[in-house]
């Protein structure tokens, strides 16, 4: 028989991202429509073992779904991974009777929810939160499409200055693990060469065509370099573009954390709604210890102890596409 849920918490561990307030709003407000106490975990696990946790009302997520950041406030809990710091946890959220999680994070807070919810009674649903896309199982996550199309402006206003002055820019954008920021950001500004950490980086190549390109006179180039791609980052690159084409001026700008905040776009907050709806109705369902997905516009419950970070297979079309477009 299904275990009837009265009183749920909502909690963001982690990384930020874009949406996740939208996500809380959408938990909060489902929630009490549905006839239950809502209340919100102040610093991810953090607020769990060290009881600070707060009542919600439908008001007190009025004006947030159009803001960056999360109301709840987001940390990483060294005490969630041990045993001692979940019983805590279990202990503080007992005594207040709450009996279903909602966990706004990537695949380590997932993980975290899995063993939680396997040692403790307290079922437990994922919302992927994430900038890096790099979730599997999901077409989405909250966070990605704002953070990309901050790639994009900036890129944008680089390429102006890159071309008043015919120089090559090269430009690192976050994913220490993924190139989804990269690859989508680079494609969408004409980027000529896109590094990411799926595919080795060929220095040769990068230099032969940058030669090339110089031969027939097109000076402004920009490059997109994903943080985790192999070759070393934006400045490593820079440094042995320079040794072997010491007359081509370069520039590096890492866009670093301008890309976590700013006010979510339309897709962030459309699927953190959705997401943090379907969030609530599988714990008044019955469906526990799953992620919410959404795979070609569909609902997806991936249970958490499948949540894995994914990379991607690039596809050489893709590839082919950036050579063919920046020539
Ligand atoms: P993300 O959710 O963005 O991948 P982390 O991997 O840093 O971020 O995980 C966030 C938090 O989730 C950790 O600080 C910890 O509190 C909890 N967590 C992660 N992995 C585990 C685990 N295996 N067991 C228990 N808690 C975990």
């Amino acid at each position: 028989m299904k275990k009837k849920v009265n009183k749920i918490g909502v909690l963001c561990s982690g990384g930020d991202s874009p949406g996740m307030n939208a996500a809380i709003r959408a938990v909060v407000r489902t929630g009490i429509y549905n006839g239950l106490e809502v209340y919100g975990i102040m610093r991810g696990y953090s607020g769990m073992v060290e009881n600070d946790i707060i009542r919600m009302e439908s008001r007190s997520v009025a004006n947030i779904i159009q803001r960056g950041g999360t109301i709840l406030k987001t940390a990483r809990c060294k005490e969630f991974m041990e045993y001692e710091g979940r019983k805590k946890a279990y202990e503080n959220l007992k005594a207040r009777e709450i009996d279903g999680l909602v966990i706004l994070g990537g695949d380590g807070s997932f993980r975290g929810a899995q063993t939680f919810s396997n040692e403790f009674d307290i079922p437990c649903i994922g919302l992927p939160g994430t900038i890096d896309k790099d979730i599997a199982g999901t077409d989405f996550t909250i966070g990605f499409d704002t953070a990309v199309n901050t790639a994009v402006e900036a890129i944008d206003k680089i390429r102006d200055t890159a071309d008043a002055h015919d120089r090559l820019f090269i430009i690192e954008v976050m994913g220490r693990d993924a190139g989804y920021i990269a690859l989508h950001s680079g494609i969408s500004t004409g980027a000529e060469n896109i590094l990411i950490p799926e595919k080795k980086t060929d220095i040769n190549y990068i230099i032969e065509s940058l030669l090339e390109k110089e031969r027939r006179k097109k000076l402004v180039n920009l490059i997109v370099v994903a943080e985790g791609e192999d070759f070393g980052g934006a400045d490593e690159l820079a440094k042995v573009i320079k040794e072997k084409i010491p007359n081509l001026e370069t520039r590096v700008c890492i866009l670093g954390h301008i890309q976590r905040g700013g006010s979510p776009s339309c897709m962030d907050r459309l699927i953190a709604s959705r997401m943090g709806y379907h969030a609530v109705e599988c714990l008044l369902e019955g469906r526990h210890n799953v992620f919410v997905g959404i795979v070609n516009n569909r609902m997806h419950y991936i249970p958490l102890n499948e949540a894995v970070k994914k990379k991607q297979r690039i596809s050489e079309e893709w590839m082919k596409i950036v050579r063919i477009l920046a020539t």
